[in-house]
């Protein structure tokens, strides 16, 4: 497969760090000056030189790529904890789904990509925070999001979602929780205090919304080169417990 104009590239150098950029242009890095467009045509893995002679191969870039380069606002869901509702909810590319607050766009982003082409809605009380999701949306080239300017807290249009993410300060205030949710359908709240756990678990039997699974995903990461071969230091540790429970009825 060749680059076309449209492209975007992503640019891997053994010496310096990955760069996600338009093809159609100039890209200037602290390794010098580099013509993409000279790659418009040629294969994708071609080489390219910089002006000061450092060397990159041309990729295209995939949507993990562009999920770790798109430009943060607030702190985004991981792919540990993305990965783990996606398996432990399966839902599919007919799914319905709602996700509370967009922030940052990147959970919306991932489950977007499994249920794609249908529409993920995603609700956001605060605009800056919109603009930012979209902006990272669009550089991921995910088209099936719709953000909405609304406060889940109050209401929620619209029902029978199979799976209500719920990535916010306090998801026992969402009032249409049982209401929007489809029988068997699952509510994931994404909490990183246990304080916080236990109050969405007494909401949830209060309404009679089985909690079926509470975990945390833990991810270590290993450096292996020559004699070394252990365990990275300074790994992040905790991002947040998540809750999955489901409306029987
Ligand atoms: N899951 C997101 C990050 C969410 S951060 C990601 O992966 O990128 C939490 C977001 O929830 C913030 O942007 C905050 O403004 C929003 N929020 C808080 N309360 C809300 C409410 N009641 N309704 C909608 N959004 C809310």
């Amino acid at each position: 497969m060749k680059f076309t104009k449209k492209d975007k590239v992503l640019l891997i150098s053994i010496k310096g760090p990955r760069h996600i950029v338009e093809v159609d242009r100039t890209f200037f890095t602290k390794e010098g000056e580099l013509k993409l467009k000279s790659l418009i045509g040629k294969k994708y893995g071609s080489k390219i030189f910089s002006n000061k002679g450092v060397e990159y191969t041309a990729l295209l870039p995939t949507f993990s790529d562009m999920m770790q380069k798109s430009a943060k606002g607030p702190q985004g869901v991981l792919p540990k904890d993305a990965a783990m509702i996606v398996a432990h909810t399966g839902i599919g590319k007919n799914s319905k789904v709602l996700d509370a607050g967009t922030g940052s766009g990147h959970l919306a982003a991932f489950l977007a990509r499994v249920i794609d082409p249908t529409i993920l809605t995603s609700y956001e009380v605060r605009k800056e925070f919109i603009k930012v999701a979209k902006k990272n949306l669009d550089f991921m080239n995910i088209k099936n999001v719709q953000i909405r300017n609304k406060d889940i807290y109050k209401k929620i249009d619209g029902r029978k979602y199979d799976l209500i993410t719920l990535d916010l300060a306090e998801p026992w205030k969402v009032r249409d929780l049982k209401k929007a949710l489809a029988a068997g359908g699952y509510v994931v709240a994404y909490l990183p205090q246990m304080t916080q756990v236990t109050q969405f678990v007494n909401f949830c039997e209060k309404q009679n919304i089985l909690v079926e699974r509470i975990m945390e995903v833990q991810e270590r990461y290993w450096e292996v080169h020559g004699r070394i071969a252990k365990p990275r230091y300074l790994q992040q540790d905790h991002t947040a417990f998540l809750v999955f429970a489901r409306k029987l009825n």
